[in-house]
């Protein structure tokens, strides 16, 4: 409802009141008016009738002057009295007289007739024609009686007009009172119907506007309440649309909440990702750093599954590097549409139409790991409900770029302690070797055993086959060494045609039999080189077991001296320092 027929129909009530108490207060008066009527007409009847006894006593008084007197004169009064009777018994009669009132004056109109007929007329006649007849007929005293019975009908008839009088008169009192009280009672029911209209509009006023004045503290109080939508229309409507502001504000705050704790949430995560790539930076390998992300990458990618995925060698496969959660089929490089096309697959906010590993719809994000222009490899995560795909991209770039580097690092260090040609350890890694086993033996009391082997004739080999022939040589020479080298030992090429085997562990005839093993197995090798044979190769080999207190110089001199006695005493041969003596003489 509107608020202007609202505020007319509060007001409808005291209007009604106004209304019938202007009706019972007009009928009141109207009451009280005719009462007051009644009354003024009870005291005409009664000065009519004092009027009446007067033109009697007139009429009385001319007929017995006359009757004395005898002079006409006399009479005036008589006639006077007579005439003023006639007019106000008429006057009294057009009244109406009723009741008793009424019964009194038939009774005082038939005596005043029956006083004329028998009485006055006959006085005034016999006056004039007999005096003595009239003046015996007023000694009778038949005229008094008649009179003194009209002054008692007069009196009584005076009498119950004033009774009546004095009943109206009480009346008009009752009615006064009765309106004064209905004034009153108007007026205080007025009074209080005005007071409560003008209580109630005010309240319907107000009570909306300090509901939105509480609604407008609850949202400063970042509180979202709704305010009821009630009152008159203009309200509600304003009452709808200060709730759909709260919800908007409410929305807003909400928002910008839950941006925040995003935004904190982020920063968190990012301060991870960093520390995650500084403990990379700091890995020694590969294999450090895949079990870094082993442990790290379940913790910065919580709820998911996945795995770190290198291409190997020949780059034909992905194989695992890092793997956490379920686990799931190695996906192919070929079919990889990420590796493809060097960016994000599996989002289906981005790319829903794009096809996942092996074209098949599937649950994973796959970043490539993409640095310097190199694919390195894959990271695949089966993402959890709330893993944000970029969260996998930034993961990716930061483990692309520590395994760069940390390739690249390997590179260099395999480049800096590997002979290119036979793959085996060059003389400064061999020194380095030498050195740290010679500390271990002295500082924990660890074996440490030197071979040392020299192919015999290779000058005249290279001669004879050419210099690709000698590299070959070298090459299956060094791979037979290696495949013999137990794990933790060190198969190195010093130089030339020069191999050495520095072994941690076993004892000294051990370490003699490690060196037969190796001569026997160069010497079984069939070496051929573009088709050509090139004939049996025999190696001559040192063995020195490093003595207490030894030194890693004096451990090498004394596997060269073994070595130079092998070769001294016809080569293909194993001499044990010390003994200098051969211990597998040739064939
Ligand atoms: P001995 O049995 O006494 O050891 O005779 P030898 O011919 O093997 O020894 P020598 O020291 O006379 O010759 C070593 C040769 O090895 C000389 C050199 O040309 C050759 N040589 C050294 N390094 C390489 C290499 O990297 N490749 C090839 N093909 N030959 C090499
Ligand atoms: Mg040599
Ligand atoms: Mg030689």
């Amino acid at each position: 409802m509107r608020l202007r027929h609202l505020l007319l129909l509060s007001q409808l009530p005291f209007w009604a009141l106004l209304l019938a108490s202007f009706l019972t207060l007009q009928s009141s008066l109207d009451r009280r008016v005719q009462t007051l009527a009644q009354s003024t007409q009870i005291r005409t009847q009664l000065e009519q009738v004092n009027a009446l006894l007067t033109h009697v006593v007139d009429m009385e008084t001319g007929v017995r002057g006359y009757v004395i007197a005898g002079q006409p004169t006399f009479l005036e009064p008589y006639y006077r009295g007579e005439t003023g009777y006639a007019v106000t018994l008429g006057e009294l009669k057009s009244r109406g007289l009723d009741g008793t009132g009424g019964a009194h004056l038939a009774r005082i109109t038939a005596l005043i007739s029956q006083w004329q007929t028998e009485v006055a007329q006959p006085e005034i006649r016999l006056r004039s024609q007999a005096p003595g007849q009239a003046e015996s007929l007023v000694r009778s005293g038949r005229g008094k009686r008649l009179l003194d019975q009209v002054r008692g009908e007069m009196d009584r008839l005076a009498q119950t007009l004033g009774t009546q009088l004095q009943v109206v008169n009480a009346a008009a009192e009752r009615q006064l009172a009765l309106l004064r009280r209905e004034l009153a009672l108007a007026a205080a029911l007025l009074l209080l119907l005005s007071v409560g209209t003008v209580l109630g509009a005010a309240r319907l006023l107000t009570h909306p506007l300090e509901a939105l004045g509480r609604g407008t503290r609850r949202v400063t109080d970042q509180e979202a309440t709704p305010v009821e939508e009630r009152g008159p229309r203009e309200y509600r409507d304003l009452a709808r649309a200060f709730n759909h502001m709260t919800r908007g504000v409410q929305d807003a705050r909400q928002a910008s909440a839950d941006a925040a704790a995003q935004l904190a949430a982020r920063n968190a995560w990012l301060s991870e990702l960093a520390r995650l790539s500084d403990a990379l930076q700091a890995a020694r390998s590969v294999d450090e750093a895949s079990q870094l992300l082993t442990r790290a990458l379940p913790h910065l990618l919580p709820g998911t599954s996945g795995q770190l995925l290198q291409h190997n060698a020949s780059r034909n496969l992905l194989v695992p590097a890092a793997q956490w959660g379920e686990a799931a089929p190695l996906p192919s490089p070929d079919t990889c549409w990420a590796l493809r096309r060097g960016e994000l697959q599996g989002d289906p906010t981005q790319r829903p139409f794009m096809p996942g590993c092996a074209g098949q719809p599937q649950p994973y994000l796959c970043a490539p790991l993409f640095s310097h222009g190199e694919t390195l490899g894959l990271l695949r995560v089966q993402p959890g409900p709330s893993t944000p795909p970029d969260a996998v991209t930034d993961v990716a770039r930061q483990v692309a770029l520590a395994l760069a580097g940390l390739r690249l690092q390997d590179r260099l260090l395999q480049q800096s302690i590997r002979d290119p040609l036979t793959g085996l350890f060059n003389r400064r890694h061999l020194e380095t070797q030498l050195a740290a086993g010679v500390a271990a033996a002295h500082t924990l009391g660890t074996p440490l055993h030197l071979i040392t082997l020299d192919i015999d004739h290779f000058k005249r080999l290279n001669d004879t086959f050419g210099h690709d022939a000698g590299d070959a040589a070298l090459v299956r020479v060094s791979a037979a060494l290696r495949e013999l080298a137990p794990p933790g030992s060190t198969p190195a090429r010093p130089g030339g045609e020069e191999f050495t085997l520095l072994l941690p562990q076993g004892d000294a005839p051990e370490a003699a039999a490690l060196a037969e093993q190796v001569r026997a197995a160069v010497a079984g090798l069939t070496l051929t080189h573009d088709g050509i044979s090139l004939g049996q190769v025999t190696v001559s080999l040192g063995v020195a077991t490093l003595p207490a207190g030894g030194t890693g110089a004096g451990l090498t001199a004394a596997a060269d001296q073994a070595l130079y006695q092998s070769k001294r005493t016809g080569r293909n041969r194993v001499t044990l320092a010390g003994e200098l003596q051969a211990v597998s003489p040739g064939r």
